[in-house]
């Protein structure tokens, strides 16, 4: 599932090529994505310029004046640029048509992605206004974890999985940051001090940076027939790696399901 860093990077690699665009269209072969695709979309798109491409959460936004564009990938969604007379593939079922002969194609097998126009102003949206704050943003510090997690009795992975405490942390890099701050994944949210809020905060950062970073290589691979990207190989320390040694100090590493996700943990390393 295309997480925050590959939405992220799909939105750089998209951006050159969509921003400053002045829409021609779209061609809709199948609209029935998680929710469906607006019946008018093609006449909705028609002249209007994308101003800006930003991201909330792994929503992509097209800023189009008074309305948004707004684009998920869902559990197999992937964007890539291509001449629009490209023939389409199985299960491209969106082109947005760019005004210069090509088209930002959404590539979507399992079609829990989106394409929705959003009127008005997007941070009220249903789908974005209950979204907490975004990790990589300087404003989310340890202080507003520390406040976030007062009387929560869930296990911290839990929490900072949870898109109202800060969105775009999945599975993988919740593991990968705990394991980075030294603290199990099950201890109670609430029992959290605010020196180990504070270096939670740093290693989600520094996890999410690290896989940018992979991505940042793979940018060129959205202006091809194939924007497939999967997922970035992290050099996981925790994940997927139960009954290895522990990096760090040798110990075989754990694993047992936590809110129905595997969940791994070293059990020296982490307290
Ligand atoms: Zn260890």
């Amino acid at each position: 599932m295309p997480e925050l860093p590959e939405v992220e990077t799909a939105r750089r690699g998209i951006e050159p090529h969509v921003g400053g665009r002045t829409l021609t269209g779209a061609v809709v072969r199948d609209p029935r994505l998680r929710w469906p695709v607006p019946p008018d979309l093609d006449a909705q798109l028609a002249g209007r310029r994308v101003a800006s491409l930003t991201r909330r959460g792994k929503y992509i936004l097209a800023d189009l004046g008074d309305t948004h564009l707004l684009i998920h990938l869902g559990m197999s969604g992937s964007l890539s640029v291509v001449s629009a007379d490209t023939p389409p593939r199985k299960h491209d079922h969106v082109d947005i048509l760019l005004g210069d002969g090509r088209a930002l194609r959404l590539h979507d097998p399992r079609r829990f992605g989106a394409v929705l126009l959003v009127p008005g102003l997007p941070e009220h949206h249903p789908l974005l206004r209950e979204l907490g704050p975004e990790p990589l943003d300087p404003s989310w510090s340890g202080e507003a974890l520390w406040q976030a997690t007062r009387g929560r009795t869930a296990a911290i992975k839990t929490v900072i999985m949870d898109a109202h405490t800060v969105v775009g942390v999945g599975n993988i890099y919740a593991s990968e940051a705990l394991f980075r701050a030294g603290i199990r994944p099950g201890t109670a949210a609430r029992r959290l001090t605010r020196p180990a809020c504070a270096r939670l905060v740093a290693s989600i950062r520094e996890t999410l940076q690290e896989a940018l970073a992979a991505g940042g290589s793979s940018l060129r691979d959205y202006v091809q027939a194939n924007g497939d990207l999967g997922c970035f190989q992290l050099e996981h320390r925790v994940y997927g790696r139960d009954g290895q040694p522990c990096v760090t100090c040798g110990t075989e590493i754990r694993m047992a399901r936590m809110g129905q996700r595997s969940t791994f943990w070293c059990p020296v390393c982490q307290h």
